[in-house]
């Protein structure tokens, strides 16, 4: 069938996270796709942080991902440490924090710098070795002056788990966590592009996060029933899938999402809501609710969820979400995506 979209054209929001996205994945990139899948395993139509295959009593899990961030570096980070880490992040948000291999293709424009390349050659390896996550295999080509914007690089992993986490696992009582604070990843790239001049120094958030993932699933186990990467579209995007999948209501508690004072400058000067904004070092995890302690302590003995925080509920119904100030409560709109293009 032939939808209104088959006379449109893409448009940037098309590639930011949000409803304008998903709806292109919708009616266009699934449509035919998937069919053959084993009944119970997870593919395209799941539209979850990859896909899972039974394979005999385990699970292999896969996740794909094209990098096209600008500026290449950013304060915290560059394309290389983001194309590690939001692979190897999106096969921990499905409980796959053990990566059987990684693989790197990359696109240059004629003419980049061949010490840029080298540096973000260096920055995937280290990265790649602070996972644990051996690159396998690659791609390279060459494209013309002027047919694409300096570099693309496109990372897929591949892992093995006994069980999966879903994004779609929430229940009524459970609680969400935000592994710290929010906007950093977002707010660090707009700055950069745009040379703004703030106080305090904004820096990415980027890191491979299937080390303290780990340590969540081992207190908690099957008490961690969701988690996803809050990406491009921010914490917000990803509570608004979780809540959709699950047909429950998210109540956020506004004051206790962590937000640093770098972001909240950032957030004041831009007008931009941190809840709206990417993430690459953060995940969002749906728990039961006597193991939300538990899992609270175990991110805080780690590095990277010094912050994390308990920041929502799930309630009965609705499959909405709704953000209390701490004055009133709101219905939260989803954002129809990333406030600004080409974050990662
Ligand atoms: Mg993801």
């Amino acid at each position: 069938m032939r939808t209104a979209l088959a006379d449109e054209r893409i448009l940037m929001k098309h590639g930011a996270g949000g409803r304008a996205m998903r709806r292109l994945i919708e009616d266009v990139m699934m449509a035919g796709l998937g069919d053959g899948l084993k009944p119970g395993d997870i593919g395209l139509r799941a539209m979850d942080d990859g896909a899972a295959i039974r394979v005999g009593d385990k699970w292999l899990v896969m996740t794909t991902d094209s990098h096209v961030v600008h500026p290449i570096f950013f304060p915290g980070g560059d394309i290389g440490r983001l194309a590690v880490s939001g692979t190897v992040n999106d096969l921990s948000m499905m409980g796959a924090t053990e990566v059987l291999g990684l693989t790197c293709a990359v696109v240059l424009e004629e003419g980049f710098s061949r010490d840029n390349l080298i540096r973000v050659q260096m920055s995937m390896r280290d990265t790649a070795l602070e996972a644990g996550a051996p690159i396998v295999t690659g791609d390279t080509k060459v494209m013309g002056r002027g047919e694409l914007d300096g570099i693309i690089l496109n990372t897929t992993g591949v892992a093995i788990t006994d069980h999966i986490v879903t994004d779609a696992g929430l229940q009524p009582g459970d609680m969400l966590i935000v592994t710290g604070t929010i906007g950093d990843h977002g707010f660090a790239v707009m700055t950069a592009r745009h040379n703004l001049a703030l106080e305090g120094h904004l820096v990415s958030d980027v890191a491979p996060l299937n080390g303290m993932v780990r340590s969540v699933l081992m207190v908690a186990g099957r008490d961690v029933v969701a988690m996803k990467d809050p990406t491009r579209g921010g914490v917000s995007s990803a509570v608004h899938e979780m809540a959709a999948k699950a047909r429950v209501t998210i109540v956020l508690d506004e004051p206790s999402i962590p937000v640093s004072d770098e972001a909240r400058a950032a957030s004041e000067l831009l007008g931009i809501d941190p809840l709206n904004v990417a993430n690459e070092g953060k995940a969002v995890i749906g728990v039961r609710p006597w193991a939300a302690k538990a899992v609270l302590a175990a991110l805080h003995a780690h590095p990277l969820g010094q912050r994390a925080a308990i920041v929502g509920q799930c309630v009965d119904g609705g499959a909405s979400v709704v953000l209390d100030t701490g004055v009133g409560r709101r219905l939260l709109v989803e954002p129809e995506g990333e406030p600004l293009p080409r974050i990662c």
